[in-house]
């Protein structure tokens, strides 16, 4: 049985004197860090300094050896078959554009791109990028209730779908999609799989191989690691057949005034010297992972996300609307909501669980920073996701997020403030 009131004593920052009253509900933003975690990187930095795949000196040998055992970790930690399969990255932004690019040299005018109206701008843009290029950008739209629609999914895809490309997590809605379902079809229509995986690999059980999927990207900061490490895994085919992102050290086998050739992979897109502390730092948060364990972290978000939606009926708190699936199943700990309503650009985007809601609003950047003087941490904006506010009507929303070290304690925190600022704001109508 994981002691979840205790993992809090894992994180330091929790134990500093700043951060005794704080209550962070942001880890979809990014995660807070054991001290595993920092203490590897500083185990690196005092011990081991060195450059990697460089030097002919034991030190430097060493470096490589930790660098390479933390790709293994990591590749054993999503299912790859192997950790030549695994890249690393700054994020998954820089591997969404590594995909972007590579790909889509191979793609030409009146090829397209199947995503979805819930995707992370990491997800969108670099995809509009080949829009130069004659290239469609196609969104499946999502149902009432924030799932993806399967039935527009199944129009869009067409022999033109070259790419489809789906998170696996909503970072607004907390809707977790069906990505094998997807994949399969996808694959059945020849087309490229890619899946968005930095709101799943921190929370439940991944494994690439049952997902079916060619490429899938995760970023090391939400997942107790270090910021600046991501991680694209890639079918070893695919990986070797495409062309390189980055050009520079490392990722040659000879360069000569006549042309360059490439190391194989995954080194052939690891441009310049990589993210060695990085790349450890997210090895020892593998390994805090695997020892609290992910199917145990999936079903305390379950409960977590399931006492939300409790704690919503229960303080009925006037005007509040919430986003996404009410199915614990079918939601990861993620819980965007807003008081009172911006006001929804037209009839058809009004998608919010509780029906349209007239009457007063507090902004959601009011909404956190009055939380914040209370010590919670929520994020309010668009989320990176402006097109799926668009869908829902909204312009922003708050967003509370779950992980290891929150507690039903903490959902208690975030539901006896929302009722303090509803109480403030309607003193002031
Ligand atoms: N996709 C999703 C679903 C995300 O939530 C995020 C981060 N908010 C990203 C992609 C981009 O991650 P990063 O900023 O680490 O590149």
């Amino acid at each position: 049985m994981v002691q979840w009131e205790r993992i809090k004593q894992d994180f330091p920052i929790f134990l500093s004197e700043r951060n005794r009253n704080l209550t962070y509900l942001d880890s979809a933003a990014t995660s807070q860090k054991p001290k595993s975690v920092i203490d590897a990187v500083t185990d690196f930095y005092q011990n081991y300094c060195s450059n990697v795949h460089r030097g002919i000196y034991s030190l430097s040998e060493t470096a490589t050896d930790m660098y390479e055992k933390s790709r293994e970790n990591i590749s054993g930690f999503i299912g790859s078959p192997s950790s030549d399969e695994i890249v690393f990255l700054r994020n998954t932004t820089e591997a969404l554009n590594l995909l972007s690019y590579t790909l889509g040299r191979n793609l030409s005018a009146g090829d397209e791109v199947l995503i979805s109206i819930m995707e992370h701008h990491s997800n969108i843009v670099p995809w509009q990028f080949l829009e130069e290029k004659g290239i469609k950008v196609i969104y499946t739209d999502i149902t009432k209730e924030g799932k993806l629609d399967m039935e527009d999914f199944r129009r869009k895809i067409t022999p033109r779908t070259k790419i489809v490309s789906i998170t696996h997590v909503s970072n607004l809605l907390g809707t977790i999609n069906p990505v094998r379902e997807i994949g399969k079809m996808a694959h059945d229509n020849g087309s490229i799989f890619i899946v968005d995986g930095a709101q799943s690999v921190p929370h439940m059980k991944v494994n690439v191989q049952d997902i079916g999927c060619d490429f899938f990207a995760f970023s090391g900061h939400k997942m107790l690691g270090p910021s600046g490490i991501g991680v694209l895994y890639g079918k070893r085919e695919m990986l070797h057949q495409m062309h390189p992102f980055l050009g520079g050290g490392e990722m040659i086998r000879t360069v000569s005034t006549f042309g360059s050739t490439w190391n194989d992979v995954p080194l052939k897109f690891e441009a310049g010297t990589p993210n060695i502390e990085g790349s450890i730092g997210l090895s020892a948060a593998v390994d805090y992972l695997n020892r609290v364990g992910m199917d145990e972290i999936r079903d305390h978000e379950r409960d977590l996300i399931q006492y939300t939606l409790k704690m919503e009926d229960e303080y009925d708190i006037e005007n509040l609307v919430s986003y996404g699936p009410r199915d614990p199943n079918a939601k990861d700990g993620v819980y965007s909501f807003n008081i009172g309503e911006i006001p929804p650009m037209d009839m058809d985007s009004q998608l919010m669980n509780n029906g349209l809601i007239i009457g007063s609003s507090v902004h959601p950047h009011d909404v956190s920073s009055s939380l914040d003087e209370t010590d919670v941490a929520v994020r309010s904006g668009h989320h990176c996701a402006m097109p799926l506010n668009h869908r829902l009507g909204v312009v922003a929303t708050s967003r509370a997020s779950y992980y290891v070290y929150n507690t039903r304690n903490d959902v208690d925190r975030l539901f006896e403030q929302l009722e303090r600022i509803r109480k403030v704001y309607n003193h002031g109508r």
